[in-house]
């Protein structure tokens, strides 16, 4: 297939097929690469005009009872010290978050089962009296009466990445779990009313543009409200170690054509891509990025929340993080928004 063709296709809002997807992915460096990205930046404009949404997040707890090939965090790496955020302090960053003007609060954890539905539900409610925030939950495979009990405390939105739409690399990366299980709970999350969102990571060893295409192919069926598209990074303490990060360039044409695909959900430019480079999130968005997500986490926890190493962000405060972020908005032309920033699908509007 001819790129161009493909191209024009997409500029037209036609539906992409799995061989156009794959066309698009493998876009040459050079022009075809630069037509794609602002195809995306167009699109991005179009739907969710020049503000970037800002979630600050909260990682509350490192303990995880998995064992995911890819992640810091896994239980088997008992060199990792372990910490729980008491709820005075996590209450005390979401009063800066206020104080800064964030609209929505994320709550991130390893899956740590010292935590009750109640106990999360009661956490939720905590955040939700300190500001007019928006809250989204991410905490991993529960039950689904704990993700009822965190919806009618007040949560609006959960993150569940499906992480590879490759159900047997999905068994091998993550022992005891399976792709199915991950999207029985994406389903219930859906039917309890949640603004979902789901995404996957690029390069996993075992990966292919043809896998790739079928994630974004599966966001497109779970019409997700959120999409989270970001490299692999390796972490010396995990059985990944030895190889490669995920690619830059694919990482960026993956979010172009999930922005093409799903032109109203929020793209995040991620912390990974801001690892991989330094102008990492800046390129994510312009090419159809426009959230982005800063730490919040107090600077004691956060060298110890190592999904993988050097998480950018991970040496300053909430503070310094949010300063760079902000300038970086600023010197894109773009502004901060000042809303909850909600799904623009009609039935999310607030
Ligand atoms: N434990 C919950 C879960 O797995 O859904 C939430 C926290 S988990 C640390 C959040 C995300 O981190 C995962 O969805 C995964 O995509 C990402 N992640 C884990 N290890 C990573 C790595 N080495 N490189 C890039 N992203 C990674
Ligand atoms: Fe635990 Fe999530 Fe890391 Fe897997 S990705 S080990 S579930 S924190």
């Amino acid at each position: 297939q001819q790129f161009s063709q493909v191209l024009e296709k997409a500029s037209m809002g036609s539906e992409l097929t799995k061989e156009d997807i794959v066309t698009l992915l493998q876009a040459l460096p050079g022009e075809e690469e630069e037509q794609l990205f602002q195809l995306a930046d167009k699109v991005r404009r179009e739907n969710h005009g020049d503000a970037v949404h800002l979630r600050g997040i909260i990682e509350f707890s490192n303990y995880c009872r998995n064992d995911c090939h890819y992640c810091g965090l896994r239980r088997s790496n008992k060199d990792l010290k372990r910490y729980r955020i008491p709820m005075e302090e996590i209450i005390e960053a979401a009063r800066y978050a206020a104080a800064l003007g964030y609209g929505t609060i994320v709550l991130q954890a390893g899956e740590d089962p010292y935590y009750s539905g109640e106990q999360l539900a009661d956490m939720i409610r905590r955040v939700k009296e300190v500001g007019d925030f928006a809250v989204t939950v991410c905490v991993g495979e529960r039950s689904r009466e704990d993700y009822e009990l965190m919806r009618k405390a007040g949560a609006d939105r959960y993150l569940l990445k499906h992480e590879t739409a490759d159900p047997e690399l999905f068994a091998q990366m993550r022992p005891g779990t399976s792709f199915e299980e991950r999207i029985k709970r994406l389903n219930w999350l859906r039917e309890l009313g949640f603004q979902v969102g789901s995404g996957n990571m690029i390069g996993l060893p075992g990966q292919t543009v043809e896998t790739l295409a079928e994630d974004i192919l599966l966001l497109k069926e779970l019409d997700v409200e959120m999409a989270g598209i970001g490299p692999f990074i390796p972490h010396h303490q995990t059985p990944l170690k030895d190889c490669g990060p995920g690619d830059l360039k694919l990482t960026l044409k993956a979010l172009a054509v999930a922005r093409l695909v799903l032109p109203l959900a929020h793209l995040p430019a991620t912390t990974a891509v801001g690892t991989l480079h330094p102008e990492g999130r800046k390129l994510a968005l312009s090419c159809g990025a426009n959230v982005i997500m800063p730490n919040l986490s107090p600077a004691t926890y956060r060298q110890m929340y190592q999904i993988y190493p050097e998480k950018a962000g991970s040496k300053e405060d909430a503070d310094e993080s949010h300063e760079r972020i902000t300038t970086l908005v600023k010197e894109m032309g773009r502004q901060i928004s000042t809303g909850r920033g909600d799904s623009p699908k009609e039935h999310f509007k607030n």
